[in-house]
């Protein structure tokens, strides 16, 4: 059976479980199943420096020159500005016109201390490593990113000198690959495991209050994944989207239980390629730099929660606080990790950029993971949209690999 059918059942199965755990009393079995879903993800996680590195040298030694890179870069990072702009807009819209704060029992939420923005010049100068072999250590992605560019594009400068090297890379590329498909493999088990302790531990009781906000951040989502990826992937890369989203189930499924994107990445990767056709020059830079920086459901959700605890403390916003938000969304939704719960923490920048109260934040924090399963869905799928769109406008997608029925099988 196709793997991403195996993982849906297993979603739903695990689903279906763990909300008859938790209306029957026994979350405390649906906790105990916790460790298998960890178990999985320190399993992909353990594949993210390496696979990172070896696939990007790679990638970038089979480059031909320097300005395909800087070209390709250009491109990913407009799309994935540009992206995360119109996801807070719709955020924002939806909560403007539902009103999903209004009438919220603020309860005896207490102040957070709001983070600080890291400087510009900071974050630039951070990105290249003192000492690669600390940033392998730490996992720092952007530096990872930076210094496989420049050893991939020095392979090429040293010319047959460095062939040795390449072909070592080239190898190492193809163990790592099969190693993901490894792990991989067992994503249905942990995915059942993680949802059978979501479902089971999140009752009803916690939930309904927010009910409201919940669907603005689940129906933001999908419009923004149908209309703006459905439509870039159909009119820039002038692709049929259902192929798309068919292609990216996978990693999306994996994003929604594990709620971390950089967790996420090895499955991003091998779905780009293998059921989309992405080559591994452009999913190598794009997927990794995307699970880093471009968080569109992180964006998206603090634009909602941003007007909705505006509402719930009775606060009228005018237009430029609202353009504030957009602003400082987009940089806090850059400087947001891909791990669970990291966009709660970054919320706190944008409510105080426009001086809303972070009490607000105790109020979304205990429905934060049901919010976290969704944008970081959506932060992956739009990682994978970008990655098909910038392969299709330098002429290297695989359209028959596109084109084709899912590929990525549990004995890949
Ligand atoms: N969990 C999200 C991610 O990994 C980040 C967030 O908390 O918004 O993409």
């Amino acid at each position: 059976m196709q793997l991403w059918k195996q993982i849906f059942i297993a979603l739903v199965a695990g689903l279906i479980i763990g909300v008859l755990l938790n209306q029957t009393g026994n979350a405390d079995i649906a906790k105990s199943v916790k460790p298998l879903g960890d178990l999985f993800i320190r399993g992909i996680k353990m594949l993210i420096v390496p696979l990172i590195f070896v696939s990007l040298v790679t990638g970038v030694a089979s480059l031909q020159n320097l300005s395909t890179m800087g070209r390709l870069s250009l491109k990913t990072v407009v799309l994935y500005l540009g992206t995360t702009a119109v996801a807070i807009t719709i955020g924002l819209a939806l909560a403007v016109v539902f009103e999903p704060g209004v009438g919220v029992d603020l309860g005896s939420a207490k102040a957070v201390a709001a983070k600080e923005a890291p400087s510009l010049v900071n974050i630039l100068i951070g990105i290249v490593p003192t000492n690669p072999i600390e940033a392998f250590a730490t996992g720092n992605v952007l530096q990872i990113i930076v210094f496989a560019i420049l050893f991939g594009l020095s392979i090429t400068l040293a010319g047959d000198a460095a062939k040795p090297v390449r072909v070592f890379f080239e190898s190492a590329a193809e163990v790592i690959y099969k190693l993901t498909s490894v792990v991989i493999s067992f994503a249905p088990y942990g995915v059942f495991a993680l949802m059978i302790w979501v479902a089971g531990t999140y009752g009803m009781d916690v939930l309904a209050p927010l009910a409201k906000v919940i669907a603005m951040v689940y129906l933001g989502c999908l419009v923004h994944a149908v209309v703006v990826y459905g439509g870039m992937i159909r009119v820039l890369a002038r692709l049929n989207p259902v192929r798309y989203f068919q292609g990216c189930i996978e990693p999306v499924m994996v994003a929604f239980t594990s709620t971390s994107s950089s967790g996420t990445l090895p499955v991003s990767m091998m779905a780009a390629e293998r059921n989309l056709g992405v080559p591994r020059s452009v999913s190598s830079f794009v997927l990794p730099l995307g699970a880093t920086i471009n968080m569109d459901g992180t964006a998206l959700y603090q634009g909602v929660c941003a007007v909705f605890i505006a509402q719930a403390y009775g606060v009228d916003l005018n237009s430029g606080q609202y353009l504030t938000i957009v602003l400082t969304a987009t940089l806090a939704s850059i400087g947001t990790a891909g791990v669970p719960g990291a966009g709660l923490i970054m919320l706190s920048l944008v409510l105080a950029s426009v001086g809303l109260p972070l009490e607000g934040i105790a109020i979304i924090a205990g429905i934060d993971r049901i919010l976290d399963m969704a944008r970081t869905a959506l932060n992956v799928a739009g990682d994978t949209a970008v990655s098909v769109t910038v392969a299709r406008s330098e002429g290297q997608l695989d359209q028959a690999v596109y084109d084709t029925a899912h590929v990525l099988r549990a004995d890949d």
